[in-house]
């Protein structure tokens, strides 16, 4: 890409998460996502005149459970504004948020900052068709947070890091149900450019990002453009974008001219949002551990490499399955194995969760206890395994059913050796003469005897010991 070694990308970006609640924010209407349009609403969502908004404590206990799992410092004391503005999908001509004084401030993800979180409501939703356009308005007024960072992030690939983490971290503590597609995580990504050392560029602001696909397309793309204008002598403006998948490219919304002014102020029909500590530490105690301390922990006390770490703190269902196989195996090295390669191909080939696996940790551990000690062979081990899963057996089972215990007992595989032994004197012959290359071949005849059951190393110093 031309340019693009003279400039330094600065990304902030900005996360709406639909906070996982049974009903909406100020009004008992039900969330539940695909309900028939306009079938969850009442006087409040709707905006009625003369009808006044109740908070619902569970959307701020959750909003509160984001910010610890962020670092951040939650306030004991936060406001409700009106941010003002007309559209379609806003029947009230507001939208309730928090402005001033937010919820949250001051997290970290890896080395992002978190700049704030505050609870918010969402809108309707708009569905143009080619002769009107219709209003749902069952999302307006499902609870938010919205998740704002610093202008941290130095490339699509560490705003792809740090909203995988955020993502895991919004699931880990129930506060999110993490689905992209269903519109529960959407990202606004803001972007400039500048030559290293010089002051911060203007920024464009790509809006309604709800795949980690469109949001590296998106950056990489609007990257590539500011620095084409500006290499031509352009300026940036400050403006809105979208990012149209098809053509893979961002497109302006609005420019800063257009922009709105949103006379905030503060909701006169809700009272400032007090939290008092004993709540929080209620909150905190309540939570369960990270992904980011999990990855670090297996790491350090496990040397676990990176990789394997994260993939397996990915989801909290994983994690926890991953640490209780390590529990009853006692082998977080072979525990890593097993899950990260096996475990997961099987749920990935089969579709299935990992509530859903019929493997539970302590049968998995039990066979990793199996090939520990030798009574089962690797190549039987992975046979064992595969009908695990199929059939939910454990493993001991299939293993006295398939007739799959090595044997190490070297009375039986010296019967066995000697037969082969027998049956080969040329390579014997060849053996003894110093060609010990055939020493191969005479093991293999001999796993082959015992129907690959011999153990490795017993029937290596068997067929050695025989042929001195
Ligand atoms: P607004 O309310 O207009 O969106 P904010 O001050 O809340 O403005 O900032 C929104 C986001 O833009 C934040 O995530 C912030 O980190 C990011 N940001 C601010 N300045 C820049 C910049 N020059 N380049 C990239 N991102 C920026
Ligand atoms: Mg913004
Ligand atoms: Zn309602």
């Amino acid at each position: 890409m031309p340019g693009h070694e003279q400039y330094e990308t600065i990304i902030g970006l900005e996360v709406h998460a639909r906070l996982l609640t049974a009903t909406k924010i100020f009004c008992g209407c039900p969330t539940a996502f695909g309900a028939p349009p306009n079938s969850q609403v009442c006087p409040v969502c709707l905006g009625y005149p003369g009808a006044l908004p109740v908070l619902n404590r569970r959307a701020v206990e959750l909003a509160i459970r984001a910010g610890l799992a962020t670092g951040c410092d939650v306030h004991p004391r936060s406001v409700f504004a009106r941010k003002n503005y007309f559209y379609p999908d806003l029947p009230k001509g507001y939208q309730i948020s928090q402005f001033e004084e937010p919820l949250a401030t001051g997290g970290k993800i890896f080395d992002i900052r978190i700049l704030r979180i505050h609870m918010e409501e969402d809108a309707g939703k708009l569905l143009h068709q080619s002769d009107a356009s219709l209003v749902d308005l069952n999302r307006a007024g499902t609870p938010l947070i919205e998740i704002v960072s610093e202008p941290d992030v130095r490339s699509a690939e560490e705003a792809t890091q740090y909203l995988t983490r955020l993502r895991q971290i919004l699931m880990y503590a129930e506060v999110c149900d993490g689905n992209m597609e269903e519109g529960s995580l959407r990202c606004d990504a803001n972007v400039s450019i500048r030559k290293p050392g010089d002051p911060l560029g203007t920024r464009t602001e790509i809006k309604n990002l709800n795949s980690f696909r469109f949001i590296r397309a998106a950056i990489d793309y609007e990257v590539q453009r500011q620095i084409d204008v500006l290499e031509n002598g352009g300026t940036i403006r400050q403006e809105t974008r979208l990012f149209d998948p098809a053509a893979g490219e961002t497109r302006v919304m609005r420019s800063k001219e257009e922009a709105h002014d949103y006379r905030y102020f503060p909701d006169p029909d809700l009272q400032p949002l007090t939290i008092d500590s004993a709540w929080i530490s209620e909150v905190r105690s309540g939570l369960p551990a990270m992904p980011g301390a999990r990855s670090e922990r297996y790491q350090k006390e496990w040397s676990i490499p990176p990789l394997d770490a994260e993939a397996l703190v990915a989801s909290r269902g994983l994690a926890d399955y991953f640490e209780a196989v390590v529990e009853a195996c006692g082998n977080p090295r072979l525990a890593t194995n097993w899950v990260r390669n096996e475990a997961l191909r099987v749920l990935n080939d089969r579709k299935l969760t990992i509530e859903e696996y019929k493997v539970t940790p302590a049968m998995l551990g039990r066979l990793i206890r199996l090939v520990e000690t030798g009574a089962i062979g690797g190549k039987a081990a992975k046979e064992v395994f595969d009908e695990m899963s199929t059939s939910g057996e454990p493993a001991e089972t299939i293993v006295d059913r398939r007739g799959l215990a090595q044997i190490s007992d070297p009375a039986a595989i010296r019967e066995a050796a000697q037969r082969v032994i027998e049956k080969n004197p040329t390579q014997v012959e060849q053996y003894r003469g110093g060609k010990t290359q055939v020493f191969g071949f005479l093991v293999g005849q001999l796993m082959k005897e015992m129907g690959g059951r011999a153990k490795a190393d017993v029937a290596n110093q068997v067929m050695r010991e025989l042929l001195a």
